[in-house]
């Protein structure tokens, strides 16, 4: 917790303010620090330089240190939320300073004594509460990374949710889980940040990366921790933890303290992720399957963004956690399952409880930021209208008469009863709230008898106040007589100048004006003084009861957090049924088995891109994977649709081990444990590697860590270096997956030659993508079939592309001679007979590029469409066309 500044005596030429500013700068090197000046938060010196750039606000100066201007930038107060949100976007953390003490008690000490003020909170990516800075639709994660011996282990937590878990980790798997996570903000001892083999790593989360002294990690003190925050003699209860998972986790613990500054938020129990619990699916494996998000970092176009129909916040952010983190139980498997089919099946409850959901608020994250003191009146009516739906919700669900499945029930269950909570809120709140508290005003009348008593003094005071009014008016005789009131004076009275001496003894003088004279009364001051006490006495008692209404929530927290997340789970199924419904998707079975079998498959991305543009449909392919044919080697030429096919049957097993339905007509897949897939790499320039280094350290991982349970998909592998090297890697990865592997896999690839393989191979298999030609030009048909594909037809898929002519029929031509003569003996020929430029220079290039654009925009430059009729239009379309020919 960071301690109270004390004013150092102030150096020469620094005045006591900037001693101040100093000395909690000092404390916080790594941030922003936004020091309150009344209605501003300013920044000073490079901090102001910096936030001025980001925030694109003017940098001006205030006052000199040690000679020079000080450079000075500012935020007001009531806005400074959204500058907050720049800021953490752009990867800044921030040090919120607060006066901690009236200025007028600072006064007392003397008339040059700076007003106290303290670091209250520091904003920091991992640690954000608020909805302005939070996406609703996922998780933000604080993680912390710690080693203790050889043993790894991560744990993170959401502070807007509550959620905290932990995992032993390994050097190998750590990349993986890091990328299951994603975390907003990455905690990691500095010796670990050194470790040479775990560079690779961290580069992946550079810009999250927070490093933390090494002492911060002592498992001893974060078990003490651990205890101290859940209030327990021992972690026994919690789990088996081992002494880096506990590092971890109270590693994590204090830098919530140090940010939050002592305000803890509610964490739920600490929960273990067991190894092999998750199908386990690396960096390399999620990117390339765009799960949450695309290559280029959107969620449009993931599978993610295909499969939700969440109505949400928190049944959107349980489902992108689980289709990050499929299941390798299949009884856990089956029981989602049989949620997701309660709910297609019963279709009044689905619809009865979507339609309730999308009327629920974020219980969860309301529930967050009143836990940590940070929420506001419309927090509390979240939590009313959250909790009343639970209620509702049983209701929908006990129309059933046929008996829920037992994770509905559990969620039922965990609905629980907040009757008496509603009801308090409901009589507490007014309709229309504040964001704020300080803005006052937002409890009920009838609530609270005092607070009542108050109000009513204030809002009858215009009555007072005018009935004193008339009052004076009739015993001075003096109409024009008037209760007024400014902020220098507060009330008063008034009289034009030339009645004043009509006013009797009580009429005490305040102020002279050019033509009209101000007093006051005793009767009148006390008046005054009741309102304007009445006043603060009702905002005090206000902000007091909410902070009792707050303390009501938190004391049933727990439930409050169980409800949450039956409703998520409920939102989470009845999505996932709807999705079955509208989508067409089936069950699939799911158990201990080697089976790889599916029916009309579909990739459900490609499917709704191609149903959105209402061009053609998707074509469905079957893929059977068993002892007999382990390892599938697809051919096909480019554009075929082997991508897609080998990307929809890993989508296909994910949305099934995560507990849905799947994009196929019939489904059965024994439990994959690890997801590999290698399609298409991309340069990783940043980190120094070549399109072909990635793809092998990739291929590496697959081939040391793929097991017989694995599914492996490999797409074009070798194709990054000269043909006979990229034909070799390629031969020696299937027979090494079919060997020693021994996992179930698809391989795509462009090399003919290892179909040979299929020979040698027992459970090796030959499938190629079915092309038509038709005329010279070649359809693809997008069907998967049993056999190899003849040739690569590379060239007419060139030629869609628009290469000029010249250039496809000299490939044309080298293609027939490479493949007629012995290929060393054929280039040299193609060299010496056929000088490759010659010929292209030789060639006439007939294509429209060739036709100079100049006549045709002349052409059209003359063209008045105002002036045409439809007949003259379609023949001067007509001339157009004829002049590309020419
Ligand atoms: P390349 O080798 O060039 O990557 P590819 O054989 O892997 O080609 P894909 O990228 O999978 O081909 O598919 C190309 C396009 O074909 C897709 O973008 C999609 O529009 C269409 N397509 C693929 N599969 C199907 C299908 N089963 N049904 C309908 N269209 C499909």
């Amino acid at each position: 917790m960071t301690k109270p500044i004390e004013t150092k005596p102030a150096a020469k030429k620094v005045t006591p303010m900037m001693v101040q500013y100093l000395a909690i700068k000092e404390q916080h090197p790594e941030c922003l620090l936004f020091y309150r000046m009344g209605d501003f938060y300013e920044l000073f010196f490079d901090d102001a330089v910096k936030a001025a750039a980001a925030l694109d606000i003017t940098l001006t100066k205030r006052g000199h240190h040690e000679g020079e201007q000080i450079p000075m930038a500012g935020v007001p107060v009531h806005a400074h939320d959204t500058y907050l949100a720049r800021l953490i976007r752009k990867g800044f953390k921030v040090a919120v300073c607060e006066q901690t003490e009236d200025p007028a008690e600072a006064k007392k000490r003397g008339a040059k004594s700076v007003v106290r003020r303290e670091v209250v909170r520091v904003v920091t990516p991992g640690t954000l509460t608020e909805d302005t800075l939070l996406d609703a639709r996922s998780n933000n994660y604080l993680a912390a990374l710690a080693k203790v011996g050889q043993s790894l282990a991560l744990a993170w937590a959401d502070m807007s949710t509550g959620d905290f878990f932990v995992q032993p980790a390994t050097d190998d798997s750590l990349a993986a889980i890091l990328a299951r996570v994603r975390p907003g903000e990455l905690l990691c001892p500095q010796k670990l940040i050194e470790q040479p083999d775990l560079y690779d790593v961290f580069a992946e989360w550079q810009s999250v990366l927070t490093p933390q002294p090494d002492a911060r990690f002592d498992s001893t003190n974060a078990e003490a921790r651990l205890k101290e925050f859940y209030d327990v003699a021992s972690l026994d209860a919690y789990g088996d933890f081992n002494r880096a998972e506990v590092a971890a986790a109270g590693a994590l613990l204090d830098y919530v303290e140090l940010t939050q500054v002592g305000q803890m938020p509610r964490l739920a129990r600490l929960a273990h992720v067991a190894q092999g619990a998750l199908m386990e699916i690396d960096q390399a494996t999620r990117r390339n399957l765009e799960l949450v998000q695309t290559l280029s970092g959107e969620r449009q176009g993931s599978l993610l963004s295909v499969i939700d129909h969440t109505v949400t916040g928190a049944g959107a952010r349980l489902l992108a956690t689980r289709l990050s983190s499929p299941l390798t139980d299949p009884a856990a498997i089956n029981a989602r399952q049989d949620m997701v089919q309660f709910f297609r099946d019963a279709d009044l409850i689905r619809e009865d409880l979507r339609q309730l959901l999308k009327e629920t608020p974020d219980l969860e994250r309301a529930l967050g930021r009143l836990s940590l003191g940070r929420g506001g009146p419309r927090d509390l009516a979240a939590i009313r209208d959250g909790l009343a739906a639970t209620k509702r919700a049983r209701e929908i669900l006990s129309q059933d008469g046929e008996g829920l499945p037992s994770g509905v029930q559990v969620a039922e269950t965990d609905l629980g009863h907040h009757e008496v909570l509603v009801e308090k809120l409901g009589r507490a709140l007014q309709d229309d709230l504040p964001l704020i508290t300080r803005d006052g005003n937002f409890i009920a009348e009838g609530f609270n008898a005092r607070l009542d008593e108050l109000r009513s003094m204030g809002s009858d005071a215009k009555k007072l106040l005018m009935n004193l009014q008339v009052k004076y008016q009739q015993e001075s005789g003096v109409d024009n007589l008037k209760v007024k009131h400014n902020n220098v004076l507060g009330y008063f009275l008034e009289v034009s100048a030339k009645n004043a001496d009509k006013l009797g003894d009580q009429f005490i003088h305040r102020q002279t004006m050019s033509n009209a004279m101000r007093y006051t009364t005793t009767e009148l001051s006390e008046l005054a003084r009741d309102i304007v006490e009445a006043k603060d006495k009702a905002q005090a008692l206000e902000q007091e009861l909410f902070e009792d209404l707050a303390t009501d929530v938190k004391a049933m927290a727990d439930g409050v957090a169980l409800a949450a997340h039956s409703l998520a789970e409920l939102d989470w199924a009845t999505g996932l049924a709807q999705l079955a419904l509208d989508q067409d998707y089936c069950r699939p079975i799911v158990d201990h088995s080697l089976a790889f079998h599916i029916e009309g498959g579909r990739h459900p991305v490609v499917e709704h891109a191609l149903r959105k543009s209402g061009n053609t449909d998707f074509v469905p392919n079957d893929c059977e994977l068993n002892p007999d044919q382990k390892l599938w080697l697809i051919t096909g030429p480019n554009m075929a649709g082997k991508s897609t096919f080998l990307r929809q049957n890993a989508l296909i097993t994910i949305l099934a081990q995560m507990g849905g339905f799947v994009p196929a007509t019939a489904c059965h897949i024994g439990v994959v444990d690890r997801l590999f897939s290698r399609v298409g790499a991309a340069d990783d320039l940043a980190r120094g590697r070549s399109t072909f280094m990635v793809e092998m350290v990739e291929t590496a991982t697959i081939l040391n860590q793929a097991t017989d349970r694995s599914l492996v998909i490999l797409d074009e592998i070798g194709r990054g270096t000269a043909t006979f090297d990229g034909l070799s890697i390629a031969w020696a990865c299937v027979e090494h997956l079919h060997e020693a592997n021994k996992s179930r896999a698809l391989f795509a690839t462009h090399y003919h030659e290892l179909t040979a393989l299929t020979e040698q191979l027992a459970s090796l298999v030959s499938y190629s993508m079915r092309v038509k030609e038709w005329q010279g030009d070649v359809i693809f048909l997008h069907e998967v079939m049993r056999g190899a594909a003849d040739r690569s037809y590379g060239i007419h898929v060139a030629r869609l592309a628009g290469l000029p002519k010249p250039v496809v029929q000299r490939a044309e031509d080298v293609l027939h001679t490479l493949e007629k003569g012995e290929q060393s003996g054929a280039v040299t020929r193609l060299v010496d007979d056929l000088p490759l430029f010659q010929a292209i220079l030789d060639q006439p290039d007939p294509t429209p590029a060739e036709v100079p654009a100049s006549v045709v925009e002349d052409t059209l430059k003359t063209i008045d469409p105002d002036d045409l009729t439809p007949k003259q239009a379609l023949d001067r379309l007509y001339e157009l066309k004829a002049l590309l020919k020419d």
